[in-house]
């Protein structure tokens, strides 16, 4: 007895957990336009106009917040609570963020597939255990850390084994993968473009002469690196611009658009967004945005009439039913894993929220969903694809609130920014073990190369040079 049951419950489970898996990895504009399907093509689901609470569903004023669910409860200074606003559209900003899917970066495992799938044909059976290697050794951005000589030992390959296999790899799509960091990865790129069109020649020379100077945006001084025209210099940074992509495997979004982070509302809307409490400056307001304004709910009247009469009819009609208190029932469970999620991240993250890079903790996936109880894959899917609106005003991937790496970057960054005369990579590592923090001078240099920081002596060169001379 209790066996049938389990079977019939089963299909509705498995049901109900993919699609809420699904749901969960959306930004609010794709959820928006899930939503606005789902709609269309069933006529038991209905939007109101009207404004409820997402959490308690009470009737609400205007666009304001519950002020049941948002009244201030000793929560170690943090509230958070799903907002019946819409993403960032109250704010009258205008967005850019309409990227194509196409754009949006892939799950790792998926990248690594989509790209063996297209070099497969080239490699020798001897270094198909190698490509797989380089393939699930990148980083999040599409980088390999590790030198190709380490490569070779740790695969027992040659070294012109593994130079093939990484020349097959950058030259893939998404091109540029596999490369030690974003100046080689836009080289990389423009190696696939027509040799013989000049914007290609002078974009390889200003990466090749001008990396750190391109991204400050410095086009006097490249210009007269390279005897062009300030507005000719310029023109090829927008080219460059518009054409590559620093991180291969990554959205053109993110950590790596810093000017374009500066100006949230020119940038996009952000999903999700984190405030100073006015009346409290010790609390942090969290603001979990809706996809869409109004209440979506399973409409009652169709629940109540049902036609009976027609057998054929009734079957179709309690489809609709089951799919649509389905999609309602999958939709919170969705806005309930996201406050979770938002709860255990900005108490363990305050201090990155309020102070900046450096004062990112080093936490996981997994220890975030052993904290909310459920699954590492459910973190990665709610973090996937949103966006958080900081005090500050910047805007920031939530996957942010998870990158290691970044603290030790920003402190060098800080470094060198401050630095009297240039400090060596060895330098740098000294300063920074007797700040407790213990990195090899391989990894500075491979974390300025991110950073687009030139090595010692040229920064020297950079500094010799005299500053804003006007021709
Ligand atoms: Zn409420």
């Amino acid at each position: 007895m209790l066996q049938v049951q389990d079977q019939s419950l089963r299909p509705l489970t498995t049901a109900h957990l993919a699609q809420t898996m699904s749901l969960l990895a959306l930004s609010n504009l794709e959820l928006r336009e899930r939503v606005l399907t789902e709609i269309a093509s069933n006529p038991a689901l209905e939007m109101l106009d009207e404004r409820v609470c997402p959490t308690c569903h009470r009737p609400l004023a205007g666009s304001a917040p519950c002020p049941v669910c948002t009244s201030p409860q000793a929560q170690d200074g943090l509230l958070v609570f799903l907002s019946p606003r819409e993403s960032g559209r109250t704010a009258g900003a205008v967005s850019i963020d309409e990227t194509p899917a196409d754009q949006e970066p892939a799950a790792p495992e998926d990248l690594a597939l989509h790209v063996l799938a297209q070099i497969a044909g080239e490699l020798e059976p001897s270094e198909r255990h190698l490509a797989a290697y380089v393939l699930s050794s990148l980083s999040e951005d599409g980088f390999l850390e590790d030198p190709p000589a380490i490569i070779a030992r740790a695969t027992r390959a040659t070294l012109g084994q593994v130079e093939r296999v990484l020349s097959l790899i950058a030259r893939a799509d998404p091109p540029g993968l596999a490369t030690p960091g974003p100046r080689q990865a836009l080289l990389a790129q423009l190696d696939l473009m027509d040799p013989g069109d000049p914007m290609v020649g002078l974009a390889r020379r200003m990466l090749d002469e001008c990396f750190a100077e391109l991204g400050r945006r410095e086009f006097e001084r490249i210009g007269q690196t390279l005897g062009v025209s300030q507005m000719r210099a310029r023109q090829a940074a927008d080219w460059i611009h518009a054409k590559l992509n620093p991180y291969p495997a990554r959205a053109f979004w993110g950590s790596g658009r810093q000017a374009a982070a500066a100006d949230p509302n020119v940038y996009h809307n952000p999903d999700i967004q984190i405030s100073v409490s006015p009346n409290d400056k010790g609390t942090l307001v969290v603001e979990i945005f809706s996809a869409m304004a109004g209440w979506l709910r399973v409409n009652p009247l169709f629940r109540q009439a049902s036609p009976a009469s027609d057998e054929e009819m009734s079957g179709e009609w309690s489809r609709h039913l089951e799919r649509a208190s389905l999609f309602v029932k999958c939709l919170q469970q969705r806005n309930n894993t996201m406050r979770r999620l938002m709860k255990s991240l900005v108490a363990r993250q305050k201090d990155f929220i309020l102070q900046g890079d450096r004062h990112l903790q080093p936490i996981t996936r997994a220890s975030i969903a052993a904290e909310i109880g459920v699954h590492e894959s459910t973190v990665s899917r709610a973090v996937a694809h949103k966006s958080v609106a900081l005090p500050d005003g910047r805007i920031i991937p939530l996957h942010r609130f998870f990158d290691r790496s970044l603290s030790v970057r920003d402190r060098i960054k800080e470094m060198v920014d401050l630095e009297a005369r240039p400090m060596t990579d060895d330098e740098i590592a000294a300063r920074l073990r007797r700040e407790g923090v213990s990195v090899a001078r391989r990894t500075v240099a491979k974390y300025r190369a991110v950073e687009g920081i030139l090595p010692a002596r040229l920064r020297h060169a950079r500094r010799g040079a005299p500053i804003g001379a006007q021709a």
